[in-house]
């Protein structure tokens, strides 16, 4: 960072101790770059004027040319507020104030002219304007650039600390005239000259206090790839550096395990996206150097399938394998179709959960230091510190976002000197922009493609009003022999007016439906009695499972074929693509049914006639992202990557993201220590915060 943009922001004239306390505590500005890089969130067109006829109380702002004919102070104390009428050629408004009545009444003068700008309102039939921005010909403040007057977001404590949005914009006038020929751009030259991009002095200049138009898209241009090409330099360069640094088991064959069941087991041909994830895999375990690779694919896409066979492949090279599950019944899951799957080909596979007994672990754990169990299944208990491998050569991590970074640290260091293989798992699709950056460091491996035959789930909305419709709809069902499941969203934060909430809606289902065997689970049963009734309504014991969201993740139960939401608009996009998913599973038509009250948002609109509309999960996932923004997105906080974007948009700025990335990459393939003399900047700027960061990328 050049020296002028450290300074501390308390040295900028007219801001001083006071003021810059306030800033950094509300806004975490500390130094002049902070202060120049918070960046409007808007502009207003002040090149247009109205005139008073034109007015009305619906306008966002209006902006007026006009002269005062009176000013009253009106009532006393509290209540007292001071009125003016203004008018210009085509007739009058009132604009008042309630705060600084005395000073503004001694400022304002008769007869003279004067620029008023504000959101007009209606009272008594007539148009005024409170505390409106006033003043009189030739200030320059009040319109600095006679252009766009730029925005600032502030927050209650600044305003009062009189630090308005537009004292913001006069202090940053104030620095901007102090920048001239200070900055140093951050862009290298060959990049600014080959993307035709606005030198950063002049962006700056130009996002807070536009020439043009064009200059003002120019300088955000400019802004946004900076902000998406540092990130991406980052993300890039770590990957570089571990791949520099860390070595990984080669997986020179596939061999006898591989081809016999590719040959003799597999019951069902492969999909296209499945053939060519797993060469994929079969790519990266080749080489020398650490797999760490994310495969993303839609619920019942089979990613099982590729999980077991690049198991195989590591057998194949004389290691072991585990593969780790968020949640009890998925290990056993998990466990049971793998074993099934492989029945016959002699291999030692394992299931390791919580409720493992502890008079079977001792052999558990022996087997595995003398690997003979080659393949280990289970939950968070794989990570606990008395299981240990003989030589485990690829962990696979499924439904990802259930894990921490922490625990995935821990199976990492399972091996001493090499680190396993590493295949995290996904079935939340993520938007490429975010995979790009949140996971920008890995690998990503996409199934795009379902199995054939699968029929697409059918999904319907219907409002409250149309519930004794729907119960038909389900006994028909549930007469043919289907399952179903009832979902409850969490409607409070306490956990009780939930339960009670779920246990409602389950007295009326077992009500409604008479001779039925309802279940239900919700999150505060103990993981046994949870189990249990997963279990019941597995095996079909019990027809209609009433539920919160618990069941949201990977359980697979092929005869249930409705899935009727409640209250769907209280659910995300995402959560409503995972629940859906737990049907369809089978070879039966299946159906996803949307609850919802009448009186709903704009948005919950929006996200029920996209479920409606699509099954494509990552169709849903860009949805989502632009309903919600990026910073919502699972995935995003936990990522650890730590990037708050000041001004790109990862929703809407995908091609500006590409461009970055692929500068980015260009520059590490030619130079990837960043040490030619062009290059030296990007180093300097990473050399920062790289430390800090290192840690997380070694264990995504
Ligand atoms: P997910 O990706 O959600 O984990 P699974 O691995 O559980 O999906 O697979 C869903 C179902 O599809 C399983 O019953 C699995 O046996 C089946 N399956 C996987 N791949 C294929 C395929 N290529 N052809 C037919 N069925 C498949
Ligand atoms: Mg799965």
């Amino acid at each position: 960072m050049s020296e002028f943009l450290g300074q501390d922001i308390k040295f900028l004239p007219g801001v001083g101790p006071k003021r810059a306390e306030l800033l950094k505590k509300e806004l975490n500005i500390v130094t002049f770059g902070d202060l120049l890089y918070y960046f409007p969130y808007k502009y207003i067109d002040r090149t247009k004027f109205y005139s008073i006829r034109e007015i009305n109380a619906q306008m966002p702002h209006i902006q007026v040319k006009g002269k005062i004919t009176s000013l009253e102070v009106v009532g006393s104390g509290q209540k007292q507020r001071l009125t003016a009428q203004f008018y210009d050629d085509t007739g009058s408004i009132e604009l008042i104030w309630f705060q600084g009545v005395k000073y503004q009444k001694e400022s304002l003068k008769l007869n003279t002219t004067y620029t008023i700008f504000g959101k007009p309102s209606e009272f008594n039939g007539r148009i005024n304007v409170v505390h409106p921005e006033i003043e009189s010909e030739g200030d320059i403040t009040l319109s600095p650039s006679g252009i766009f007057q730029a925005h600032y977001i502030t927050t209650e404590n600044l305003k009062k600390g009189f630090i308005h949005s537009k004292m913001i914009h006069k202090m940053i006038l104030v620095l901007l005239e102090k920048m001239q020929g200070k900055v140093q751009d951050t862009l290298p030259e060959p990049v600014l000259r080959h993307l035709k991009l606005m030198p950063l002095e002049k962006a700056l200049h130009n996002i807070h206090k536009p020439d043009s138009n064009l200059d003002l898209r120019n300088a955000r241009f400019r802004l946004k790839f900076e902000e998406l090409f540092m990130i991406q330099l980052k993300i890039l360069s770590l990957k570089h550096n571990r791949d520099d640094k860390f070595m990984g088991y080669p997986f020179t064959h596939v061999g006898y395990n591989f081809n016999t069941f590719y040959h003799n087991f597999l019951p069902f041909s492969l999909t296209e996206a499945q053939k060519r994830v797993l060469k994929e895999i079969r790519k990266d375990l080749g080489r020398n150097i650490q797999m760490n690779r994310l495969l993303q694919g839609d619920v019942g896409s089979g990613k099982t399938m590729v999980a077991l066979m690049s198991a195989l492949i590591a057998f194949d090279n004389g290691f072991q394998a585990c593969l780790m599950a968020p949640t009890e019944i998925l290990a056993q899951q998990h466990y049971a179709s793998i074993s099934r799957m492989v029945s016959g080909m002699g291999l030692g596979i394992e299931l390791l959960t919580g409720s493992t007994k502890a008079s079977e672990r001792p052999a558990i754990h022996e087997n595995l230091l003398a690997g003979r169990i080659q393949l280990l299944v289970g939950t968070h208990a794989l990570i606990e510190d008395t299981v240990n491998f003989k030589n485990l050569g690829l962990v696979i991590i499924d439904e990802q976002h259930r894990f921490g970074v922490a625990q995935r640290a821990k199976l990492w260091q399972k091996n001493d000197a090499i680190p396993p293989h590493v295949l995290v798992m996904t079935a939340t699709p993520i938007p490429r922009t975010l995979a790009m950056t949140v996971y920008g460091d890995l690998d990503v491996s996409v199934i795009d493609e379902l199995p054939p035959g699968r029929k697409p789930i059918q999904t319907m909305h219907f409002f409250d009003n149309k519930r004794a419709d729907v119960y038909n709809f389900l006994r028909r069902e549930l007469a043919n022999g289907r399952q179903v499941y009832i979902v409850y969203p969490l409607i409070s934060e306490s956990e009780k007016s939930d339960l009670k909430n779920l246990e409602e809606g389950y007295r009326h289902i077992s009500e409604e439906f008479t001779g039925i065997e309802v279940g239900m689970v919700h999150g505060r049963m103990k993981p046994a009695q949870k189990d249990a009734a997963m279990q019941s309504f597995k095996e079909g014991k019990t027809r209609i499972l009433v539920a919160t969201t618990v069941i949201e993740v990977g359980v697979d139960v092929p005869n249930a074929s409705v899935m009727v939401i409640e209250s769907a608009e209280r659910f995300g996009l995402s959560q409503l693509h995972q629940l859906r998913g737990r049907v369809g599973r089978g070879a039966e038509q299946s159906y996803c049914i949307l609850m919802s009250s009448y009186k709903i948002t704009n948005e919950s609109r929006k996200r029920l006639g996209t479920m409606v509309r699509t099954n494509d999960g990552f169709e849903i996932a860009e949805m989502d992202m632009r309903l919600r923004g990026p910073g919502d997105i699972e995935g995003t906080q936990q990522s650890g990557i730590g990037f708050d974007l000041k001004i790109a948009n990862l929703a809407k700025d995908v091609q500006i993201l590409e461009l970055a990335r692929e500068t980015a990459s260009t520059i590490l393939t030619k130079d990837p220590r960043l040490e030619t003399p062009e290059y030296i900047i990007l180093r300097k700027s990473l050399a920062s915060s790289q430390k800090t960061e290192f840690e997380w990328s070694v264990i995504s």
